[in-house]
């Protein structure tokens, strides 16, 4: 599709875009495939996409980031989606860069900060957040795992589900309960550093209709003792507020990975239907598609200036979390929609793996249920009218 340069854009930005899409091209591509029938990426390419500056780009560099802006981050992660490997590799390294690291960041101490960010820049760690529980998803503040005090520690126990990165994670947020009888207000995040965690296990590696290189996992905590140290922010109870807070960044990158998605359906559903012939003439020649299509290009091209207008807002302090959710779920209930019309106009081999709008297809179904499901995100907007 022909690029809208988006408003937020900028010369370093554009240069960035390009090492993001030469690498990946280069070193991550050749790999998806094997990725997705093991149903992980290598740990490696977490290193190499360290030394490759695609990690932590927005921390700062005194703590081992890159230096630059959530602009720096979006950037990296629509290249990501770009290159096909927003179901894989991308999911892990969004919550790793955009969430784990900056939940670091914003409320960690000077200490925890120095311990934990430098090895996330580089790779080293990989980061997890693990709030949803078999029983309790949309709910958040009903968690029941438990972080109990015990002299210079908590013991935490529990059961988390649906955990991205869940296999590769060295280091994992974990929503518990400090105060059981506290609601919302008993909330604490904990951090909790798998290599030297006693009773923390990972159970199976889930398996998806979609996004299948990105490991997706159950964690069991029995009796885990987590230092008081590793309490984030080090005070108890502001788990809830602390994860509030960070959610209209998160929805942005979501929805910015719709349009992605949807600007990549429109151009291979184009190229398609321009060599693909059916009695005797282009697909394009039939109205119906060139209609479908001139919707699907519109709707992305609707999506990304919604998208722009967000970011422009998130870069000048301004992104209110309403307008955010409004994003996520129209974007992503959009992207469903006009992926499957594109996947339409492939006939069967629309329906066929190797195809990469398949591939798209299976991978959009989740934008409506994580990051908050859509039906959560009306509910937020609603109480504002
Ligand atoms: C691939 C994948 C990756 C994920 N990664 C992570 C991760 O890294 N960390 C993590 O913590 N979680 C993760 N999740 C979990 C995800 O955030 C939850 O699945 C999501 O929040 C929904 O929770 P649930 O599955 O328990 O559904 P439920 O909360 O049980 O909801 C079921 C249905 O009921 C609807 N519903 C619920 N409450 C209401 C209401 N009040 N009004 C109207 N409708 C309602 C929901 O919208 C949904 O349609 C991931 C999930 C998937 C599939």
């Amino acid at each position: 599709m022909d690029a809208r340069v988006s408003p937020w854009m900028t010369e370093e930005l554009s240069i960035l875009r390009e090492q993001a899409k030469r690498f990946l091209e280069r070193q991550f591509v050749p790999h998806r495939e094997r990725w997705d029938k093991a149903g992980v990426v290598d740990r490696d390419a977490w290193r190499a996409a360290g030394a490759a500056g695609l990690l932590c780009a927005s921390i700062p560099e005194a703590y081992g980031g890159g230096g630059g802006t959530r602009a720096h981050d979006l950037v990296i992660s629509e290249e990501i989606g770009r290159a096909g490997l927003g179901g894989g590799f991308g999911a892990g390294a969004g919550v790793h860069s955009n969430i784990v690291a900056h939940y670091l960041l914003a409320y960690g101490t000077e200490a925890q900060k120095q311990r934990w960010l430098p090895g996330m820049a580089t790779g080293d760690l990989v980061g997890a957040i693990a709030m949803t529980e078999p029983n309790t998803g949309s709910d958040l503040k009903s968690v029941r795992t438990t972080a109990r005090r015990d002299g210079d520690a908590y013991i935490l126990n529990g059961q988390k589900t649906f955990i991205t990165n869940g296999q590769n994670a060295d280091l994992i947020v974990v929503v518990a309960k400090t105060d059981s009888t506290g609601g919302a207000k008993g909330v604490s995040l904990l951090v909790v550093e798998t290599a030297n965690a006693p009773g923390f296990r990972r159970g199976r590696n889930l398996e998806k209709i979609g996004m299948h290189a990105q490991d997706t996992s159950e964690l069991f905590f029995d009796d885990v003792r987590v230092p008081r140290a590793n309490l984030l922010g080090d005070v108890e109870g502001q788990g809830f507020v602390q994860l509030m807070v960070q959610l209209a960044w998160e929805r942005l990158i979501c929805a910015s990975g719709a349009v992605v998605a949807m600007e990549m359906a429109v151009e291979l559903t184009a190229a398609y239907v321009k060599e693909r012939k059916a009695f005797g003439a282009p697909l394009l020649t039939f109205q119906n598609t060139q209609f479908k299509l001139a919707e699907a290009k519109t709707h992305a091209v609707i999506a990304r200036t919604f998208v722009d207008d967000l970011m422009v807002r998130l870069l000048a302090g301004s992104l209110d979390p309403t307008t955010a959710a409004m994003a996520k779920w129209w974007t992503t209930e959009t992207q469903c929609r006009v992926i499957d019309e594109c996947l339409q106009l492939f006939g069967g081999y629309g329906y066929m793996t190797e195809y990469p709008i398949a591939r798209l297809y299976a991978d959009a179904r989740v934008q409506k249920i994580y990051a908050g499901t859509n039906e959560i995100m009306k509910l937020l907007i609603a109480r504002t009218l």
